[in-house]
């Protein structure tokens, strides 16, 4: 016998027509990279995606064809994210800051055919224009000078258009993961798995949107879907407030002009923040809520956003996972705990949203589940409906039988569900048998104020194996010293942790997604000894 409720297939159109129809008035604001600015809402939006669905059906574009986005965050780029999915369509967003071999692979493998891009990505559109051999038709999202102009392309339709329907299961975005080995790899998500996904995300212990939250995504719309928001963030029918430039002049300017109450980014964000604020000698925002991750959010900022009354909601994720793996928010407990203790709970990556599933098994036989007893940690895996299954074209799937996908990150699980990344699998380091985390020593470093930032890699030891060298990049001014890192570390970390070096140097090599990349930081150091 059948339920006998209605059929309802889950698609992105649904988003975007409930934030019209119940927030339509709600404003979606962009600063632009020239410094104007625009105002529109979630009915323009809307409206503007019609147009575009036509506009793309008018090139000859069909159910399933690619459009590529070059673009920063800004309410066209959210223009494009419903207009292709609502033409049936799948929007590859390209991260600009890859290496153009990189990004003629992408392009190419995805098959993309038209590409929206910023006027300031003109550049990369004209020395890539030869090696994409798939892309038909470029838009430019600003004046028009090389392309046809978005506003003008849209222009000449009139919106007078029905979504195009299809099953739950239609993919309607790529994103591409940015490994330092090999090809990037195509994660595809689908209407079903980003409606569910975004709905994990308005729970309370994630974004905890209303309707009077005013979000200012710091998160570019190339990465990782933006964790999600533009879609979340309609279902709430929230204010948006974007930014084609991250400098933290703008970013802070518009927090306040805005009345901005949430914002989310990667660490590096509010490490900027923080200077721009110190140097200015005003105040931080006054936040309600920043969601931290893409990497580990380090103690002193939790410290410091906290102490200004923002709640931190320190999220754990990547692109195979859509991205929302775990965020931390208020325990059951919360109002029990003393600050250093609320601080210390922050500093772990939070609890699975409703949906996902997560365990760690042992390092060295990648099966063998082990205990959530807040002190064995192991090898993480996760499953759960907007986690990766196969990577795009690829012919083998990424998830084992039972749905287990393998993170490459090393954590432990607590009792009441908290996640704690200790490293990434490749890392970790292994010295006379016993496992340290590189990450763990990175963040009791850059605790020191002196140090701007740390990496620490481990290095192959004649006695021990591999042991911990720090390679760090001292603050602006600062004359910092190993013996202060080294007394600075010594109450944090057990003694057989301590780096035995570390190294100055004036910077570290970041992937285009910003994280610090220990492959290449290992190959500029190949040759580097540690006396027995
Ligand atoms: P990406 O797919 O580029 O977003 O990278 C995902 C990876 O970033 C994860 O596998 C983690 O290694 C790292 N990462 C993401 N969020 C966090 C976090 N909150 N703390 C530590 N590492 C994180």
């Amino acid at each position: 016998m059948l339920g006998a409720m209605q059929d309802w297939t889950m698609r992105i159109t649904h988003v975007i027509d409930h934030a019209a129809r119940e927030a339509g008035m709600r404003e979606i604001v962009t600063r632009w990279a020239d410094g104007s600015e625009t105002r529109t809402n979630w009915a323009g939006i809307r409206a503007d995606a019609l147009k575009m669905a036509q506009a793309l059906q008018a090139l000859g574009l069909r159910k399933g064809d690619k459009v590529a986005s070059l673009a920063m965050n800004h309410s066209r780029h959210l223009v494009s994210w419903y207009g292709v999915a609502g033409m049936g369509g799948v929007l590859h967003t390209v991260n600009p800051r890859l290496f153009d071999d990189q990004l003629e692979y992408i392009v190419n493998h995805a098959e993309d055919k038209v590409l929206c891009y910023d006027a300031a990505f003109q550049p990369i559109v004209d020395r890539m224009k030869e090696r994409w051999t798939t892309v038909e038709h470029y838009i430019c999202y600003d004046s028009g000078e090389h392309s046809p102009a978005f506003e003008d392309w849209i222009g000449e339709h009139d919106g007078d258009f029905e979504w195009v329907t299809g099953a739950e299961t239609d993919p309607c975005m790529i994103c591409y993961t940015s490994g330092t080995t090999g090809n990037p790899k195509g994660v595809q998500y689908e209407h079903r798995s980003t409606l569910m996904h975004a709905l994990a995300g308005l729970q309370p212990a994630a974004f905890n949107f209303s309707s009077a939250s005013c979000m200012l995504p710091v998160v570019p719309m190339f990465h990782a879907a933006s964790w999600g928001l533009p879609y979340a963030g309609a279902m709430a029918g929230i204010k948006f407030v974007f930014s084609a430039v991250n400098d933290p002049a703008v970013l802070h300017d518009l927090m306040i002009r805005e009345k901005v109450t949430d914002s989310a980014g990667v660490p590096t964000v509010w490490l900027a923040h923080f200077q721009y604020c110190d140097k200015e000698g005003i105040d931080l925002p006054p936040l309600k809520a920043a969601t931290i991750g893409g990497s580990a959010c380090p103690r002193f900022m939790i410290e410091r956003l906290m102490k200004n009354g923002t709640r931190v909601q320190h999220a754990w994720g990547m692109t195979e996972t859509s991205p929302i793996g775990t965020v931390g928010g208020p325990t059951w407990d919360w109002d029990e705990l003393s600050f250093e203790e609320k601080v210390d709970k922050t500093a772990m990556q939070g609890r699975p949203v409703f949906g996902v599933e997560l365990r760690i098994v042992d390092l060295d036989d990648m099966m063998t589940e082990l205990p959530r007893d807040g002190k064995t940690s192991g090898a993480l895996q996760i499953r759960g409906p907007w986690i990766i299954k196969r990577y795009l074209k690829a012919e083998q799937d990424a998830a084992n039988q039972d749905g287990w996908f393998d993170t490459g990150d090393v954590g432990i699980i607590h009792p009441d569900g908290t996640l704690q990344l200790t490293d990434r699998t490749k890392d970790v380091i292994k010295s006379g048998g016993e496992w340290i985390s590189s990450v763990e020593l990175e963040n009791a470093a850059v605790g020191h104020s002196g140090v701007a930032e740390a990496a620490c890699v481990g290095m192959p030891h004649p006695k021990w194996d591999e042991r911990p060298v720090l390679f760090v990049v001292k603050g602006e001014g600062s004359d910092v010293t190993k013996e202060d890192i080294l007394k600075h570390l010594e109450p944090q970390i057990a003694k057989w942790w301590m780096p035995d070096a570390i190294e100055f140097v004036d910077e570290i090599p970041h992937t285009a997604t910003g994280k610090i990349s220990k492959k290449d930081l290992r190959d500029r150091f190949a040759d580097y000894k540690l006396e027995g």
